[in-house]
């Protein structure tokens, strides 16, 4: 089953989609404090988390993390 995960700041979301992920999701691992703690298919993030990523969305070679289009 594809695991997928949603990250948001409660107004925009980015999606991982692990099975689209080329790299294991090392980039999230290496995100300081945004997934360590959480299974959690939808996780709360901070402004700053929340900027970090989709900063990292911008170099995914795969398109495994984007930003979604919420409006
Ligand atoms: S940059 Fe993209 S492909 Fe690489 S680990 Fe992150 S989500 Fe996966």
């Amino acid at each position: 089953m594809k695991n997928i995960r949603y990250f948001t700041n409660g107004v925009d979301t980015v999606e991982w989609n692990e099975e689209a992920c080329m790299h294991s999701g090392k980039c999230l691992v290496n995100l300081p404090g945004i997934i360590k703690n959480s299974e959690a298919e939808s996780i709360n993030v901070s402004e700053n988390q929340f900027e970090t990523i989709v900063k990292q969305a911008d170099f995914c070679p795969s398109k495994a993390l984007k930003l979604k289009d919420n409006r």
